[in-house]
């Protein structure tokens, strides 16, 4: 047996900075504004329900599609809310949060050796699920246009090949906080009708979108529902990222093809959270605009103090996140950065190298959560812009000049 036991496909996933910055946090006592997940509970009636449930006895296997209860609900709530139409008996599949769905999908679908083209930076579990299908990963480059992430429509056209098989879309998009919009989504769509591509729409952060810009789901477009699949994600919407729900839905043999792999992933789980979910999405209008309005004035918090003390942040329409340059803080590599932050700021963040295939072209970005409580975004901005006082105190980095907070 080598040493090694690891299979080479694998290599490259051994240990994530997410790791690394979530224990040097822990070590520290940092505030941790690195890993995406909600410092607090969602809608008391979500929580309320899935105790109920527990101790209702709904505690054994769900059936492998989900409850009914619950792919009714998500059916419902397409329509209203996209006037999208699924059949919750065929076009819907609960899953284990939508990273089960990702890596089912990608395995039913792609055939070894073919193509996965995906925007970059992208979530970094897409690189493993392409990864154990044994496919291939091919990128277009999400870059920023007057502070907003955006691609090239040519290049996106350029980057298909014969072997491509799924292009594999986030908006709102994780980490760039990009909204994708009506315009670029035709272009997306085309791209898929010219050549007979399917398209998987990572959709989890579809209600979490700021400023009245609203999510256009990639399946709405013309041509598109019978070549899409989508993916949404309870764990987001609710500020419940533990429970792992989440669903795909799609026209039937491409639901089918999925449910295939994932019923010998994990078949089937989360009965309880799967019960709760479906008594509360009906219900989920006060809770959405409650986390949007919550969410968008963290967002504005964190990136007001951050660009009065000369962060130079990018724009964010939606999402958990917000990206800002390492370079204005006179930092060229991000990750050296936020170790810094972690030990003299008091502040952990993501290096958003972490979602690039490429290292070196997100090197000098880094990514801040702000899905936590005011008075945490409140402290962490405060330290934050401290920092780069004390950056440009120190070494007189910023060639602009600072708003409040120059030395
Ligand atoms: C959080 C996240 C996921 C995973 O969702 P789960 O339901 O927790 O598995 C997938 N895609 C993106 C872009 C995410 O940010």
């Amino acid at each position: 047996m080598p040493d090694d036991v690891l299979v080479p496909r694998f290599a490259n996933f051994r240990s994530t900075v997410f790791a690394e910055m979530t224990a040097l946090a822990n070590r520290t006592g940092a505030l941790n504004l690195g890993q995406g997940f909600p410092d607090s509970d969602g809608p008391p009636e979500l929580l309320a329900a899935a105790a109920e449930a527990v101790l209702a006895g709904h505690n054994q296997y769900p059936p492998l599609p989900g409850l009914p209860a619950l792919r009714t609900a998500i059916a419902e709530q397409r329509l209203a809310d996209y006037g999208t139409r699924y059949d919750p008996d065929t076009e819907i599949l609960v899953t284990t949060g939508a990273t089960e769905a990702i890596a089912a999908a990608i395995a039913a679908l792609v055939p070894e050796g073919d193509e996965v083209l995906v925007f970059e930076p992208f979530y970094d579990s897409y690189g493993a699920a392409i990864a154990l299908a044994g496919a291939r990963r091919r990128t277009v480059a999400l870059r920023p246009d007057g502070g907003r992430f955006t691609f090239d429509p040519d290049e996106l056209a350029a980057a298909v090949t014969p072997r491509t098989r799924v292009l594999l879309v986030n908006t709102p998009h994780n980490p760039t906080g990009t909204v994708l919009s009506a315009a670029e989504l035709a272009t997306i769509a085309e791209v898929c009708l010219r050549h007979d591509l399917i398209a998987i729409a990572d959709e989890v952060y579809e209600h979490l979108t700021f400023d009245g810009v609203r999510h256009v789901p990639l399946a709405s477009l013309p041509g598109m529902a019978e070549r899409t699949l989508t993916i949404s994600s309870a764990g987001k919407t609710f500020n419940a990222t533990g429970w792992k729900v989440g669903w795909v839905c799609g026209p039937e043999r491409m639901v089918a093809a999925v449910r295939t792999v994932k019923q010998y992933l994990t078949f089937a789980g989360g009965t309880p959270f799967q019960h709760a979910v479906a008594a509360v999405l009906p219900r989920r209008h006060g809770w959405v605009e409650t986390l949007r309005s919550t969410l968008s004035a963290a967002r504005d918090a964190l990136r007001d103090e951050l660009t009065g003390a000369g962060w130079q942040c990018f724009s964010c329409q939606g999402t958990y996140f917000l990206q800002a340059d390492a370079r204005s803080v006179g930092y060229a590599d991000g990750a050296e950065l936020c170790r810094d932050l972690a030990t003299e700021a008091g502040v952990v963040a993501i290096p958003s190298s972490a979602f690039y295939a490429d290292p070196a072209a997100g090197r000098a970005l880094v990514r801040f959560a702000f899905c936590k409580s005011p008075a945490v975004i409140a402290t962490a901005a405060g330290r934050l812009a401290r920092f780069a006082g004390d950056r440009q105190v120190q070494e007189g980095v910023l060639r602009w000049r600072p708003g409040r907070r120059s030395a």
